[in-house]
């Protein structure tokens, strides 16, 4: 009997596939590959319901490479789901040779999703892949050319499933008659499909990380940014981000260091305003956007003057001043100003 690696996403789909397998007596590991922009994934609490152990690895800097230049394509919104896809199954090729496993599970429905679940596009990601013959996935398989765990009786395909298309409904009943207790939403949670962000994931994979700007996992430290707080793109390609809420102001600074610099005031109310220097903006400019953005987003409550803020940077945090902005420049106080720059 050989073992399988589920990639698990901690969505209905992946969760019920691995349940499915379990009940059979299959010997599985999850394996969750985080994306580097956040998702609010349940693959813990799924994993703990399977009964599987869980490994949670990052999809890592070349995901951000591929998202550039996928070879596919994107979907309706800035998905690559076909290239997304090879990228994951080679990571789990890889975790199933450290592993010692012969075959990856997914919770994949044929036609379920436009772009990757065609039969057409499993066919190339499984070559692409080269994973060929090794992907089962349960709750399409009996539509699908027999994979490796059937052939060597590991799994019994009568015992699975040959759903196709877009229905939830099937899904729903295999979770009742599997008594799964937590039922997760079906949809993924993936930040790259929704069209609110398509604004700021377009602007970030147009940055040049050639130039040297990329280096020390700042590509990876900005992608975590993108889907907190309001972002705004001036003139000279500077890019600001301010925080919505006290909860966007916690995120942002979990991620600031590393991809830029942030703005904290310091005895009054206002924002979290944060300054992703690309390409690299003068300190004086950093100052005046910084400013503008404190009256702009700071509800009435910002001092006229000088204002106290504590700046936030890779080394650490410091007590700063930030000049009252001059004359020229008080259009920067001006939230109309700002949304005109809003990018989604
Ligand atoms: S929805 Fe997101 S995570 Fe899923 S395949 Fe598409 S890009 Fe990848």
């Amino acid at each position: 009997m050989s073992k399988g690696v589920l990639l698990l996403s901690g969505g209905l789909d992946s969760s019920l596939s691995g349940l499915l397998l379990k009940r059979m007596g299959v010997d599985l590991v999850a394996l969750h590959l985080e994306s580097p922009f956040g998702c609010d994934s349940m693959a813990e609490t799924m994993a703990r319901e399977i009964g599987v152990p869980l490994v949670v690895r990052p999809k890592g800097e070349t995901f951000l490479e591929m998202l550039a230049h996928p070879r596919y394509g994107y979907g309706s919104a800035m998905n690559p789901c076909v290239d997304c896809r090879i990228h994951m199954f080679r990571l789990g090729r890889a975790f199933m040779d450290e592993v010692g496993a012969s075959f990856l599970v997914t919770g994949e429905v044929l036609g379920q999703r436009p772009m990757s679940q065609k039969k057409r596009a499993i066919v190339s990601i499984d070559a692409d892949s080269g994973m060929e013959g090794l992907v089962l996935r349960p709750l399409s398989a009996r539509l699908l050319p027999e994979t490796l765990p059937e052939k060597d009786g590991t799994v019994d395909r009568k015992k699975l499933f040959g759903w196709a298309g877009r229905s939830r409904k099937p899904q729903l009943e295999l979770a009742r008659r599997l008594g799964l207790s937590v039922v997760p939403s079906p949809a993924g949670g993936c930040l790259l499909t929704d069209s609110h962000f398509n604004d700021r994931i377009e602007d970030f994979v147009k940055i040049d990380w050639s130039s040297g700007e990329g280096g020390g996992g700042r590509r990876e430290a900005m992608a975590g940014i993108l889907r907190y707080g309001r972002h705004f793109r001036f003139e000279e390609g500077e890019w600001v981000v301010v925080g919505r809420s006290l909860e966007d102001n916690q995120n942002l600074e979990r991620h600031i260091r590393g991809a830029g610099v942030a703005f904290r005031p310091q005895g009054f109310d206002g924002p979290l305003v944060c300054l992703l220097s690309d390409p690299p903006v003068p300190v004086s400019r950093m100052e005046a956007l910084a400013a503008g953005a404190l009256h702009a987003f700071g509800g009435g409550k910002v001092p006229d003057g000088p204002l106290p803020v504590t700046l936030l940077t890779s080394e650490g945090e410091r007590s700063h001043t930030l000049p009252r902005l001059s004359p020229d420049l008080h259009h920067l106080r001006d939230k109309t100003v700002w949304m005109a720059r809003w990018r989604k």
